[in-house]
């Protein structure tokens, strides 16, 4: 399902959805055209959860994921290193990166390394509620412990495109002070410059609040007078577990982490 910035819209709240927000796509499986009120979209996480439908939708869900799991297991671009009813991790070797599966709940987090899934698995199968409660090192990782349930929030990065005019690009290195220098590699506030140099995008891939990050890449379209930003960008993506669910979630990935080290 494609997202178009300013122009796809949550189905629940009706606001604009962006990739810096905490997504959840509603997908049309079959079988979910039965479920009352079930609407395939892109849906803020925190709205899908409002959603009645939701119980029934991840059931549907949880089979398909299941499925294509399995059906991808039978190429050589995915291997499971570990896997059970409720969660699995993969390994995208084309990519070099791991995936935590979240079966039930429909989603899933995306480790970019070895040494991300590492890290992350040390912090996770690290001792008390009081470390989980702390972000790991690298503060990719955090848990919310509530009374019912607790809450994982995980910074993922991700790229957003946004586009100037020639003016409008020279703006912006005149705001950071930098002339004529590269941006490739510096961390820049698109927001912050636009605001305060006040610098209107041509289009931007998110609200500009949201566009703070390092700068991967430089495009200049002459024709156009155009300047394309590649920025990379980090969200926080949320995954609610009830604490009986956070028990299994850290005993599969002890299973998870003998079977990685052998
Ligand atoms: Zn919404």
């Amino acid at each position: 399902m494609l997202l178009r910035p300013g122009f796809t819209k949550c189905p629940v709240c009706d606001r604009f959805v962006y990739v810096t927000d905490d997504l959840f796509t509603v997908r049309n499986w079959a079988g979910t055209e039965d479920i009352p009120g079930c609407v395939p979209g892109i849906y803020h996480y925190e709205c899908f959860r409002s959603a009645e439908f939701r119980i029934a939708y991840l059931s549907v869900n949880e089979h398909q994921m299941k499925e294509n799991l399995a059906e991808q297991k039978q190429s050589q671009f995915l291997a499971i290193n570990a896997a059970d009813d409720e969660f699995a991790l993969a390994y995208r070797p084309l990519v070099e990166e791991y995936t935590l599966y979240f079966h039930k709940l429909g989603r899933e987090i995306r480790l970019n390394d070895r040494a991300q899934l590492e890290k992350f698995l040390d912090w996770a199968l690290s001792g008390s509620q009081d470390d989980l409660a702390r972000p790991d090192p690298a503060r990719r990782s955090l848990m919310v412990f509530g009374p019912e349930e607790v809450r994982l929030e995980f910074t993922e990065s991700l790229e957003v495109q946004a586009e100037y005019s020639w003016a409008g690009y020279l703006g912006i290195l005149n705001w950071l002070k930098l002339g004529k220098a590269n941006l490739v590699g510096r961390f820049v506030d698109l927001g912050r410059a636009q605001r305060e140099a006040g610098i209107k995008p041509q289009s931007i891939a998110c609200p500009a609040d949201n566009a703070a990050g390092t700068v991967r890449k430089v495009e200049s379209m002459e024709q156009l007078q155009l300047v394309r930003l590649y920025l990379s960008v980090e969200t926080v993506k949320k995954i609610y577990l009830s604490h009986p669910e956070l028990e299994r979630l850290r005993a599969f990935l002890r299973r998870a982490r003998s079977a990685i080290t052998g």
